[in-house]
């Protein structure tokens, strides 16, 4: 089924299709980045069901999907209770850590846990198997999705471009958490000024 394409004012939105060489890279959809959870991004939530559309159409692709989270120790180094700036979330094997309840991972999507105790790891490449295990599936780029845009997904969008990889933003499947109004914003102009490119549902196709 080829995908609709609709008309979008954003010209850096791109078309790309979804083959051998693609993973889908879900960040950090944890309980407590969405609503009711202990740092919540705004409007997190909402892109859930954005990511599932994603999830089986890389499921349809046979390629592979990954999901990282926040795995913290009850210490982490980055908890207000530590000194840093975050209030204590997504700690090991509590309820906050756990992938939103909507997110339709697969049995075989891959975990990537950001489980350091004494670092803060925006990214899923930090103190993670991730890179490797990309190279090992023969994976040049990457399309991310997640929380939050500002963070996470800017870090991980980063780390991925120095690390030789493509990687696509699935711009209707982010969202930032604005600490300082513009913030997002900034991040965008930031994974772009880095080579990443953008690209959104519509205009993403199977290769035949
Ligand atoms: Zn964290």
């Amino acid at each position: 089924m080829q995908p609709t394409i609709e008309y979008t004012q954003d010209d850096s939105i791109k078309l790309f299709t979804i083959g051998v060489e693609s993973a889908l890279v879900v960040v950090d959809v944890q309980k407590d980045f969405c609503l009711g959870g202990a740092l919540p991004v705004p409007q997190g939530d909402a892109i859930v069901p954005v990511l599932n559309r994603y999830i089986q159409k890389f499921e349809e692709a046979n390629a592979p999907i990954y999901a990282t989270r926040d795995w913290h120790p009850p210490n982490h180094i980055s908890f207000t209770s530590q000194g840093g700036p975050w209030p204590p979330h997504c700690i090991q094997n509590t309820k906050g850590a756990e992938f939103h309840d909507a997110l339709k991972l697969p049995q075989k999507a891959i975990i990537v846990s950001k489980a350091d105790p004494n670092k803060e790891a925006y990214s899923g490449f930090d103190g993670t198997n991730l890179e490797k295990s990309l190279q090992q599936r023969g994976v040049r780029k990457v399309f991310v999705g997640g929380l939050a845009t500002d963070y996470c997904v800017k870090s991980t969008v980063i780390a991925a471009l120095k690390l030789g990889f493509e990687a696509v933003l699935l711009m209707d499947a982010i969202r930032g958490v604005n600490v300082k109004p513009g913030d997002s914003e900034r991040a965008l102009e930031e994974m772009m000024n880095n080579g990443a490119q953008k690209t959104m549902y519509s205009h993403t196709q199977l290769a035949n």
